[in-house]
């Protein structure tokens, strides 16, 4: 085993779960056991949302400006350890030094939004009548949780940490069992920050911890990035329990493909999107919709893909679950009668015989009704419809249950209008394959793509991680008694 045995991270010490079972923690880069994770149990959650409660009335009565101190210095260590922890990134995850390289540069760009959260968090007053003057202040929520996906083992993390805290709340995070080494790392950054100790806690473990979460409580609001079939649980789970809750969910994200398109641009954002990261983005192009004859971008496209080689510039794939099941999806598209025109199965990597890759995939003349049509796979694939007109395709797009992501390729301004218009998801791109709003605009997406209301990252997560308190001061107190004071 390459790294100790995880443990939990409680009121600023590492500690063992009292739980005994564990879970193997594996490279899906080379099949390499780094460590194990063990599950908590309740009474790992109990002492963990006690050690935050303890450090709650300190943390969130220190004046903001003084708290985002703490995440000045924090971007200075994530710079100062991009390296390392890029590193670790790859190891648990699977992806590309490059792109974990990329991940741990969101991270910086997110805490960076993080300490500008003083200029943003004013308040508001006004005298409303003569001596009486009301006034809005953004408090903190108490004790909050995170529960967090496998692909990005440090960015999703960092899409809470920095400005729910920065807000004044006490932080539990529950990693992807999967991923769950760089949270630690992450713990340890913080604490040389200066965080105070109980601020930020981490109970690992699976679905039963994911449920005492929702159950606890002590803990005032849950925000969950995942799967849409678990983020309906968790909604409707903490919602239930009277909990504020943010849930994110799946994504099937439409690229519509315009006969006018700038083809060598196209295709190389086409490729990219539907591969970065081994395809395992909530922001990945999955399907594409071919409007009118763009026979030659489709065929550059390929070009572009077959230059992503697997174990090179394309990392794996999250295990070997993964890999079959993207592969039955690649399969089942064949047999229902469409074209493989870029084949990922059975993807080798000299020396790392034990990793779990799949290859760039282009599947063409794909319908609708077919899964590789509808559903997630989470794998670097495309699936390619082809339509007639726009509203064909917007039909398509509009029709699927997600919403995260639509992006158009044109030259047409008037014509990318249209689109973002009709496009039923959150975040569009025109000429962009991956449109991840950068701050200070927020992420979220729409339909079963986002449970909740607001977004999880910018200004709008204020909103959601903060109570206004309204105030009015009479400061003429000798005044007669007016019915508006
Ligand atoms: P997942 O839903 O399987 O797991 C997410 C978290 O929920 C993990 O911490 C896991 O331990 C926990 N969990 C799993 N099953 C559970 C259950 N039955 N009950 C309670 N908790 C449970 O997701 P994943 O496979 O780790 O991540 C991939 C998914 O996340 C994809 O669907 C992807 O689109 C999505 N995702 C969405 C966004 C977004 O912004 N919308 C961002 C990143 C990832």
């Amino acid at each position: 085993m390459k790294y100790p045995a995880i443990q939990n991270y409680c009121n600023g010490q590492f500690v063992p779960a009292t739980g005994k079972e564990v879970l193997p923690v594996i490279s899906p880069v080379d099949g390499t056991l780094l460590s194990t994770v063990p599950l908590s149990t309740a009474a790992d959650l109990d002492k963990a949302v006690a050690a935050a409660k303890a450090a709650f009335p300190a943390w969130s009565r220190m004046p903001i400006k003084e708290r985002v101190q703490v995440f000045f210095r924090y971007k200075t260590l994530l710079e100062k350890h991009l390296d390392e922890l890029a590193q670790l990134c790859t190891e648990e995850n699977g992806k590309t030094y490059a792109e974990s390289v990329a991940e741990i540069e969101k991270c910086i760009e997110l805490t960076e939004f993080a300490t500008s959260l003083p200029q943003l968090v004013t308040g508001e007053v006004l005298e409303v009548s003569k001596g009486v003057e009301c006034r809005t202040e953004h408090t903190p929520l108490g004790v909050v949780a995170s529960i967090v996906p496998f692909n990005f083992p440090a960015m999703v993390p960092n899409w809470t940490i920095p400005n729910a805290i920065a807000l004044g709340n006490c932080m539990i995070i529950k990693p992807s069992e999967k991923v769950p080494l760089s949270c630690g790392r992450l713990a340890e950054l913080l604490k040389e920050a200066g965080l105070p100790d109980g601020v930020f806690n981490i109970v690992h473990g699976d679905t039963a911890i994911v449920e005492a979460i929702c159950d606890h409580p002590g803990i005032e609001a849950v925000s969950f990035v995942g799967s849409t079939k678990v983020a309906k649980i968790v909604y409707k789970r903490a919602t239930s329990n009277y909990k504020r809750c943010l849930a994110l969910g799946g994504a099937k994200n439409h690229l519509m493909v315009l006969p006018d398109a700038q083809p060598a641009m196209t295709a190389q954002n086409v490729a990219a999107s539907m591969s970065g990261c081994a395809g395992q983005r909530c922001m990945a192009a999955s399907a594409m919709v071919a409007v009118g004859n763009v026979d030659h971008i489709i065929e550059k496209i390929c070009e572009e893909a077959r230059k992503v080689v697997p174990g090179k510039n394309l990392g794996a794939v999250i295990n070997k679950q993964s890999q079959e099941r993207i592969e039955r999806y690649i399969s089942e598209a064949e047999q229902q009668g469409a074209k493989i025109l870029v084949d990922g199965r059975n993807a080798k990597v000299a020396g790392k015989e034990n990793g779990t890759y799949v290859g760039p995939t282009v599947i063409d003349h794909v319908t609708p009704d077919m899964a590789v049509a509808r559903e997630e796979i989470f794998g670097p694939v495309i699936s390619i419809m082809r339509t007639a007109t726009v509203d064909e395709a917007l039909a398509i797009e509009n029709a699927n249950p997600y919403g995260n992501a639509a992006s158009v390729f044109t030259q047409n301004g008037g014509m990318a209008r249209y689109i973002i218009e009709r496009a039923s998801a959150g975040m569009i791109g025109v000429n962009v394959g991956v449109p991840v709003p950068r701050e200070p605009f927020s992420f979220g997406g729409w339909n079963e793509s986002k449970f909740g209301v607001g977004d999880i990252t910018g200004k709008s997560s204020i909103e959601f991680w903060t109570k206004l308190k309204k105030s009015t001061t009479k400061w003429n107190p000798e005044a007669g008694v007016n019915w508006m004071s």
